[in-house]
This record gives C-alpha cells, sequence and structure tokens, in this order.
C-alpha cells in the first residue's frame, strides 16, 4: 500500500538562524505562512481527490517547526489532529532543527498526536556544520534524536552532501553517525546552491562549488545502498523539484529526477559486476524487474550507452518476479 503525505510549508518562521544554503521561502516556494485555515484547505483537498487517511500522514515542513511562536504551532496542530480524530489520518510529521526539541515540546506534540519527527542534521562534522552557520553541533543531533526515540516517535534524520568544507568522505563519516542513531527514515539532500544564500556569496567570490548532479549521484547512490543495508529507508532523494528552486538555483547538485539517477547508476554497477570477465564477443540479454527497467536503461538510455562503450553488446529487458535491483543475464553467440 502506498503513503502518501499531505505537505504544509511553514517558511522560515520563527527561525533565526541564517544556515548558509537556505532560502526557506525560495525552497518552500511561498513567501506567506501557512494559516489553520490553509492546512484544513489543504487536507480536505486532498480527501476531494481520494486520498485513503489511514496511509496518509499530515506533514509540516520547511522550518523549524518546534521553534515557531508556540500558540501558533499549536493553531496548526489542532487543525491537523481535527483530521486524524474525525477521518483516522495516520499521524502527523513536523521536520525542526536538533536543537529545538526538549522534552517538553516533545511532550506537547504527543498531545496533538504527531508521530513523526525529522530533524534537519545536515551533517554529523562540526566544522562542516559551524561553516555553514548552523548554529547547533553533531551533539545536538544525537542527544535529540535519543528523546525522540525515548518519546516513541518515529525518527527521521535529513543530511546534506556537498556542503561548504565538507567533501565526500566527511559526508559519508555523516551517513555512518547517522546510521548510529537508528533513524527509521532518512532523506538525502545534495547540496542545491540558491541566490541570496551565503554559499551562493561563497561560489560567487571563488570560494565554494558544491558538486553538480552528474558528480553527486554515484556518491548518493552509495549513501543509498549504505542506508538500505542498514533496514534504514530512504524516502528523499535529492531536493523536490519545483520551479522556484529551478529558477532560483545557481550551482550544486538539482536534477528533477535525481533519484532515478542514483538508482540508474547503481543498476550499472550491478550489470558491470555481472558481466565481470564475460566474453565482450558474445551479446547478452540483461533482465530486470520489469517496474525497473527506465532505472536500469538508465535516464537518455545512458546505461545501454555505457555498457556499449565498454564493450558490452546487450539488451536490457524487463522480467516478472525480479526484485529491485536484481539482475539475470543470459548470453547468446
Ligand atoms: S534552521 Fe532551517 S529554516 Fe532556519 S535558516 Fe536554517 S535551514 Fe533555514
Amino acid at each position: 500500500m502506498s503513503h502518501n503525505n499531505i505537505s504544509i510549508f511553514v517558511p522560515h518562521k520563527g527561525c533565526p538562524n541564517d544556515c548558509s544554503f537556505c532560502n526557506q521561502r525560495t525552497i518552500s516556494g511561498q513567501a506567506v505562512s501557512a494559516t489553520p485555515e490553509d492546512v484544513a484547505r489543504a487536507v480536505n483537498t486532498a480527501i476531494e481527490y481520494g486520498v485513503d487517511p489511514k496511509n496518509t500522514e499530515i506533514a509540516f515542513f520547511g522550518g523549524s517547526f518546534t521553534a515557531i511562536e508556540r500558540e501558533y504551532m499549536c493553531s496548526l496542530l489542532t487543525a491537523a489532529k481535527c483530521f486524524l480524530d474525525t477521518h483516522g489520518f495516520a499521524g502527523i510529521r513536523v521536520s525542526t532543527r536538533p536543537d529545538c526539541i526538549d522534552k517538553e515540546v516533545l511532550e506537547i506534540l504527543k498531545n496533538y498526536g504527531v508521530t513523526a519527527v525529522e530533524l534537519g542534521a545536515q551533517s554529523m562534522d562540526d566544522e562542516v556544520l559551524s561553516a555553514n552557520r548552523r548554529g547547533h553541533t553533531a551533539d545536538d543531533v544525537r542527544k535529540a534524536s535519543k528523546l525522540i526515540k525515548e518519546h516513541d516517535f518515529e525518527l527521521g534524520l535529513q543530511m546534506m552532501t556537498g556542503l561548504y568544507k565538507s567533501d565526500f568522505q566527511k559526508d559519508r563519516y555523516t551517513a555512518e553517525e547517522i546510521i548510529k542513531l537508528k533513524p527509521d527514515t532518512v532523506r538525502i539532500y545534495p547540496t542545491v546552491v540558491l541566490k541570496n544564500t551565503h554559499l551562493g556569496y561563497l561560489q560567487e567570490i571563488g570560494e565554494y562549488k558544491a558538486p553538480n548532479a552528474e558528480e553527486s549521484a554515484p556518491f548518493c547512490a552509495e549513501l543509498l545502498q549504505l542506508f538500505q543495508q542498514n533496514d534504514i529507508k530512504v524516502i528523499k532523494l535529492g531536493l523536490h523539484s519545483s520551479e522556484t528552486v529551478e529558477s532560483d538555483m545557481v550551482g550544486g547538485a538539482y536534477h528533477p529526477a535525481f533519484r532515478e539517477l542514483c538508482e540508474g547508476h547503481i543498476y550499472l554497477q550491478k550489470i558491470l559486476k555481472k558481466l565481470e570477465n564475460k566474453n565482450k564477443n558474445y551479446e547478452y540479454t540483461v533482465f530486470v524487474s520489469k517496474k525497473a527497467l527506465s532505472k536500469a536503461k538508465g535516464q537518455q538510455k545512458r546505461n545501454e550507452k555505457a555498457l556499449k562503450n565498454q564493450g558490452f553488446h546487450c539488451i536490457i529487458k524487463g522480467k516478472e518476479n525480479l526484485e529491485e535491483f536484481q539482475i539475470e543475464v543470459t548470453e547468446s553467440i
């Protein structure tokens, strides 16, 4: 059964910070903050479209939810909770900063029916956190994660790759430290440099250059597999596509189908592994799950082309009953 979120953005409301990458208004695609009426409208629209409440959460994203003015926070939660009580929605997700979590606020969230708390960890390297003006440490992430789990919430952690003063080695360390915290879900965001941000400025003066989507995809594919091997669900890989991000980005790793790019990379590596030591004078048929056929072929058939460039004559075909990333190869002269 597919899981849905009704996403409601609360941009920059109450946030005293100025993270290097953040332009909340750009990321959330709207300049005004959601009201309780907006919450009701968004949920009612989803109901009209036939969403199944039992498999749907109401999600507040885009800011530091637990740091916004308390009365306003509770008014949004009251509006959302009403639908939990009347329509049986699965729960409420909120996203916030690691240093905006304590017992008191977690108890409030519990009373309003919040089921999942996501933290913007971004990095577990204190130098990277400081260089990107996050205003919290890796230990804040550890402490907040522990408290969230102790209060029986689903824990989500968000990390970024390619931040200022970071590199793939430090980002891999971040992923390993996140795994130790045993989150239920993870979101991986390769850095996208937006206009009117500190990163935008650093890029302009030549002090920083974020890896682009092509450079980030093989590494993010590695992280995706690392989390999956540790039974952690990666619920987002790459920034949500939106017209405002597309028009405001000035660098970094934006791609409207970034996850597919990463998964295509995993397929290519796995197919090459299967073909290792095989005779290049033969032709091969590579079978993958029917559902994954386009990913296995790669965007614009890039995997088929890459296989050809390595001297392999292959046709990639879909087959019933194969798992994701399961590959079978048959050969003919
Ligand atoms: S804490 Fe969140 S909302 Fe505030 S500046 Fe940083 S990323 Fe933006």
